[in-house]
């Protein structure tokens, strides 16, 4: 560290933290005991925090965000000169960053055409569901309101995004939620023998016969949309299996229901392509991004659709109630796009798609190396540098490992300077999966570092 804070700084700035600060996703009563980690500082892969301590950073931030890695002084440097020049308009205007951000965004994304500027994934999400029913409104009398999403998919925290959420711990306590959100089974290969009539062969295509049997049920003419992340994130770390996209297509073409991908975390770099549904040659009408999309740098997120889309909302000009009647304050700030020019062309130059394919291989055989030693490791999956390891306490029966021990593990690499996650999943049937997204700069020597402290961890957790 570099000597910013005197040890008395860092004292108040704990305290004031402690008395003060309502964390994320946190049992406060743990900070009775102890204090809570306040990162101070990060340089590539490392972050540090108020003990000085030094930590090889395997999640990007904990929720799987700062791509480039930390302490980018390029990023640093052009929100700095946009923010002198021009800090903010409401998006009703253009801005210079906002407009050319978004040229290089559709120059990737072949089919697209339009971005939406707001400032989370949530958000980003809840632009595309309104979208999807103003269109209901407008073309189909009032029909086609249904939006389906996927058991296990997660799409944010608001109570429409919890509305279409497939993770019912998160959901438990926050209803009641918004009507018209339907949901339909997950595509987890290596939990098929828990769905019936999963079949041995060809479970992708099964998987994604079981949305068409949804919109069968509910009726084609009622169902708008159907949302699903490319890559599953916190639901468990499941890229879908063989044949399943493509026939996702297939159906949402035959039906008429337009497909949204959340991309919000495999956006721009995470699995190694751009976007996460690119491995699959599909044609998605929304695409969703946030985390990646300035790294963390600046906060932005965009909703990203067809000129198909974007013409329903100006063909007929005469009628008042035809535009997109919706706003958000801080899409209009200027930082966040002129972060994302940057971080793209980082990406470009250091060719971190190429890295995060060649390194994800590589951890994936680092990780798979390990499960004839620690028998508890189920299932090694994901996509580039976005993957799982899921715990089970029986191989056979597939038996999930209770979540204190899963936390265990977790805590152990923390202890030994590396941060990795878990999907914590204690509802019975579920998955408890160690999750790794390191930044996409990630070196063997950094990948060897992960897996050699998931390798101690279990081994003391586990035996
Ligand atoms: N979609 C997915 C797939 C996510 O993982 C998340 C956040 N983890 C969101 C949407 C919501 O993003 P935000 O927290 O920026 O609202």
């Amino acid at each position: 560290m570099d000597g910013t804070y005197s040890q008395n700084d860092l004292s108040h700035i704990v305290s004031a933290d402690k008395a003060h600060v309502w964390h994320h996703l946190v049992q406060h009563k743990g900070f009775e005991t102890k204090d809570p980690n306040i990162m101070i500082e990060g340089k590539g892969m490392r972050v540090w925090n108020q003990a000085g301590k030094e930590h090889l950073d395997a999640v990007s931030g904990a929720v799987w965000t700062v791509n480039v890695g930390y302490g980018r002084e390029r990023i640093a440097r052009a929100v700095y000169d946009q923010l002198m020049r021009m800090n903010y308009f409401a998006g009703a205007a253009g801005s210079v960053p906002g407009a050319l951000f978004a040229e290089q965004l559709i120059d990737k994304m072949p089919g697209l055409t339009r971005v939406y500027y707001c400032n989370s994934g949530s958000e980003a999400n809840e632009k595309a569901f309104k979208m999807v029913r103003q269109i209901a409104h407008k073309r189909y009398g009032g029909k086609k309101t249904k939006i389906l999403y996927r058991d296990r998919d997660y799409h944010g925290t608001t109570i429409g995004c919890l509305s279409a959420g497939g993770q019912d711990e998160r959901n438990a306590q926050y209803g009641p939620f918004a009507p018209d959100f339907v949901r339909v089974p997950h595509c987890l290969e290596y939990r098929k023998h828990e769905q019936d009539g999963a079949p041995e062969e060809n479970y992708g295509e099964w998987a994604a016969d079981q949305i068409e049997a949804v919109i069968l049920r509910e009726g084609p003419d009622t169902v708008g949309a159907l949302c699903l992340e490319p890559v599953t994130a916190g639901g468990g770390v499941i890229a879908p299996p063989e044949g399943y996209w493509q026939k996702v297509q297939a159906i949402c073409r035959k039906y008429d229901v337009l497909l949204h991908i959340d991309e919000v975390v495999c956006g721009v770099g995470r699995t190694g392509t751009w976007f996460g549904y690119q491995h699959y040659g599909i044609e998605p009408d929304f695409v969703t991004m946030a985390k990646g999309v300035a790294s963390g740098y600046a906060a932005i997120a965009c909703c990203v659709t067809s000129e198909r889309v974007f013409d329903l909302f100006k063909d007929d000009a005469s009628d008042p109630l035809n535009y997109f009647r919706d706003i958000s304050t801080f899409g209009g700030c200027t930082a966040g796009p002129a972060a994302a020019i940057e971080n793209m062309a980082i990406i470009e130059e250091e060719d971190l798609l190429g890295n995060t394919t060649a390194m994800g291989t590589y951890m994936v055989d680092q990780l798979n190396a390990l499960t004839d030693r620690h028998r508890v490791i189920g299932d090694v999956r994901g996509k580039g540098l976005f993957l799982g390891a899921e715990l089970v306490a029986d191989r056979v029966t597939k038996e999930v490992v209770p979540e204190a021990q899963v936390q265990a593990v977790v805590a152990d690499c923390m202890a030994q300077g590396v941060i990795i996650g878990a999907t914590n999943r204690s509802v019975p049937g579920r998955n408890n999966t160690l999750c790794f997204a390191p930044p996409l700069i990630a070196t063997k020597d950094d990948i060897d570092q992960i897996v050699s402290a998931v390798d101690g961890a279990l081994g003391r957790v586990f035996g």
